[in-house]
């Protein structure tokens, strides 16, 4: 085997996804929503399909023609910059490829990417098999009054030092998985500031860009100055239009670095289902239109979700379990330190607190969940072995389920 995939076999989703399946459990392990997506998508991916010819062949190896123009109108306007469809914008396999694409096409070997703890697991063997080096920099808790997710915060002075001369990228997730950290305009400056000072490429991880609660605003990194020419955002069909399994996703970033992600996504992938960027395209036209009213989905998702972010909230506080209340995404940690039970199973010896929990929970209880220390690197997981993540972009009837699992604890 090629050295670039050393160290990089195990994958938190596959070993987990597995035993949820094994156990046939109440899953609010994975992130996916299980309930369906909109109707006026679901019936834009059946017109396509069933329209004839064209939407079963090959389009434009960078994005079919109607995604990528309305993609151009509709961020346009977010980011507050013209963005050219044929220049500015790779549409990918899910937001995964864009990511793939975005380190296959930027790091060298030896160069250095700063990764925020705790992160979306595949940057990590993503920089590796880029034959880059992940330097870590973590979010902390504010101590005693991490209640939210807004009191996980960087230091400026640790952040600053980990920038040198071989420091080729950053990656950001806002709002992040697992903790739902939605950064504010002042920390996304300070990160911008030290990308400008040491000409770094920001890489922004945006898949739940319109999932914020109470308030909370999403504030685009490429829309602060200078950011627009050193920016890569990337975004997630699935997760904006409740359809993971469509597989659509995108990098937006000026051109003369968007021709690199390009180089690598046309000697590789070359493009994605052609009925499904067909349908996402007609999501975007549709969120055009209705974009600010109630009709908007990119409002009525995160309405929908606030109160199952405060059914599962009340739940876990009540059977002992603190959760960080998240201010944005769908996933919500919670803290087992206080919990105790008797993890006997001999199978998990030797793993990390918080995976042999989830383990446990899975096997004994039928609940799936996450262990958060998967978000951490190496160097840090086993200060991060005490929390567990939870999905709530599920029905009611499915939170409730986990909720009496969760009551029926003892
Ligand atoms: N980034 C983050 C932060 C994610 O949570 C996910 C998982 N959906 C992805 C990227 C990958 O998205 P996609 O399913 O579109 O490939
Ligand atoms: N992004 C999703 C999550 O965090 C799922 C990723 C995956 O299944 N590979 O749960």
């Amino acid at each position: 085997h090629a050295r670039r995939i050393e160290g990089v076999d195990k994958n938190i989703w596959v070993e987990f996804t597995q035993l949820a399946a094994d156990y046939q459990v109440v899953n609010l392990g994975q992130g996916f929503p299980d309930f369906s997506p909109p109707s006026y998508i679901q019936e834009a991916f059946c017109k396509a399909v069933n329209g004839g010819c064209s939407m079963h062949q090959y389009t434009r190896a960078f994005g079919h023609p109607p995604l990528v123009t309305i993609l151009a109108k509709f961020f346009s306007k977010v980011v507050g910059h013209d963005i050219d469809a044929f220049e500015d914008i790779l549409v990918t396999v899910g937001a995964y490829q864009a990511l793939f694409c975005t380190f296959q096409a930027l790091v060298n070997e030896g160069d250095e990417v700063i990764i925020i703890e705790p992160f979306f697991d595949c940057y990590q063997p993503m920089v590796k098999m880029a034959g880059g080096k992940a330097v870590y920099v973590p979010l902390r808790p504010v101590r005693g009054k991490a209640l939210t997710s807004a009191d996980w915060v960087l230091s400026s002075e640790e952040l600053a030092s980990k920038f040198n001369s071989r420091t080729k990228a950053i990656v950001i997730n806002t709002p992040n998985n697992p903790l739902g950290k939605v950064y504010k305009r002042e920390e996304l400056q300070l990160i911008a500031d030290l990308c400008i000072k040491h000409d770094v490429v920001c890489i922004s991880d945006e898949v739940y860009e319109w999932l914020t609660y109470d308030g909370a605003k999403h504030v685009k990194i490429a829309s602060l100055p200078g950011m627009w020419e050193r920016t890569v955002t990337i975004g997630s069909g699935g997760k904006t239009f409740s359809a993971t399994g469509w597989k659509v996703g995108w990098a937006i970033g000026a051109g003369h670095i968007l021709k690199h992600l390009k180089t690598v996504h046309q000697n590789s992938v070359y493009h994605c289902a052609t009925a499904a960027q067909e349908a996402v395209a007609v999501g975007f036209q549709r969120e055009y239109e209705h974009f600010g009213t109630p009709e908007s989905y990119f409002l009525q998702l995160p309405e929908r979700l606030q109160h199952k972010r405060e059914k599962l909230a009340a739940c876990l506080e009540s059977v002992g379990l603190q959760p960080v209340l998240p201010e944005g995404g769908y996933f919500m940690i919670a803290d087992i330190s206080s919990v105790k039970v008797d993890l006997n199973d001999p199978s998990t010896q030797g793993e990390p607190y918080d995976y042999r929990f989830v383990k446990w929970l899975i096997k004994e209880k039928g609940l799936a969940t996450i262990p958060v220390s998967a978000f951490y690197s190496p160097e840090h997981s086993k200060d991060f072995e005490n929390y567990i993540r939870f999905c709530f972009v599920k029905e009611d009837s499915t939170l409730s389920s986990a909720e009496a699992i969760l009551r029926n604890w003892s």
